[in-house]
């Protein structure tokens, strides 16, 4: 079964739990919020899910928790036609949750427990081998434990698997390893700060952060840019390339690197012949969809959503 999955994803799976309010609470007080919601979220399912959403098959190596919200999500990851053949339940933590408050300004307030995420581990790996070893194209993240995202990485290229690393959360110390581990290297204008200690605040700073971390050993870099849509970097010998996109009237931008990142592994194992340059394009324009709806996931488009061209 798992010969034919193309874009497997090792990452994080989150259960949103959503309280809105007048106003945030203060230490030791309860207040009544008018509305509550449960979303599914974590970067590493969010992917999987748009790039199944685009026509991948797609796999989902993960680890939830043995309660309500791990059952779920597995329901979540199957509505979406993604297998499951490789998330695991644990006795041992519960499933990954943001508790998260949103006053009527707009403004939150985030505790987030990573739970099972954290538990995902060399073994698992070991039992998703086959699923990762015959992708085309594998995703990591760094909701789960770091070492487990750059192994998966690492089995991937030894495979000749393509990988997508979004450095996500960025960590200031991040081991090298990661670039050279990376065919695209793809973060946002903060993650690439972060990383390179130096500001992102346009395309210009946008292109020389990319080589900077292209200089790192990555075999490409792509800085997403919110509105601008992004700078790829493919080499030192090509000038890095600003791909603009489309204005659209946003909703709500939560999700829109993940989209935009689901989409490019959609494109990566199915267009492989296609320029990243276009790729990118391509990603901006659904990423672009996503802005437009409230929601995570939710917000999410399928393919038939999508114009013909982009296909
Ligand atoms: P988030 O954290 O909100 O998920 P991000 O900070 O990781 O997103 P961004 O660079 O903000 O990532 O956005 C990713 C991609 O989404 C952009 O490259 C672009 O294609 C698309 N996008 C984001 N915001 C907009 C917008 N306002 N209008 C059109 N496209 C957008």
């Amino acid at each position: 079964m798992s010969e034919d999955v193309s874009v497997v994803v090792v990452g994080s799976c989150m259960t949103d739990l959503v309280s809105q309010a007048p106003r945030l609470p203060k230490a030791g007080e309860t207040i009544h919020g008018h509305r509550f919601f449960i979303g599914f979220g974590g970067k590493g399912a969010n992917q999987c899910i748009q790039a199944a959403r685009m026509g991948a098959k797609t796999a989902m190596v993960c680890k939830v928790g043995r309660d309500v919200f791990g059952n779920d999500y597995i329901q979540n990851f199957k509505n979406n036609g993604i297998s499951t053949a490789y998330v695991e339940q644990t006795e041992n933590a519960a499933t990954g949750a943001a508790s998260i408050i949103v006053n009527d300004t707009g403004e939150n307030a985030i505790v987030i427990v990573a739970g099972a995420n954290m538990l995902l581990g060399q073994e698992e790996l070991q039992r998703a081998l086959t699923a990762i070893v015959n992708a085309k194209v594998l995703v990591c993240q760094l909701e789960i434990n770091p070492d487990t995202s750059l192994q998966a990485l690492r089995m991937a290229r030894e495979n000749h698997v393509k990988t997508i690393f979004n450095p996500a959360p960025a960590i200031a110390d991040m081991c090298s390893d990661f670039y050279k581990a990376s065919d695209v290297f793809c973060c946002n204008e903060s993650e690439a700060e972060l990383l390179t200690g130096l500001s992102v605040t346009s395309v210009e700073d946008a292109s020389q952060v990319g080589l900077e971390l292209l200089n790192r050993g990555c075999g490409s870099v792509i800085v997403t840019l919110g509105p601008q849509g992004c700078v790829v970097c493919q080499s030192r010998n090509m000038a890095p390339k600003h791909i603009p996109t489309t204005a659209v009237t946003v909703a709500d931008t939560t999700g829109a690197g993940d989209s935009f990142i689901g989409a490019l592994a959609f494109y990566m194992a199915h267009y492989p012949t296609v320029s990243l340059e276009e790729m990118a394009r391509r990603a901006n324009l659904v990423a672009a969809v996503s802005v437009q709806t409230v929601g995570t996931q939710t917000s999410f488009p399928f393919r038939k959503d999508l114009p013909t061209e982009l296909f």
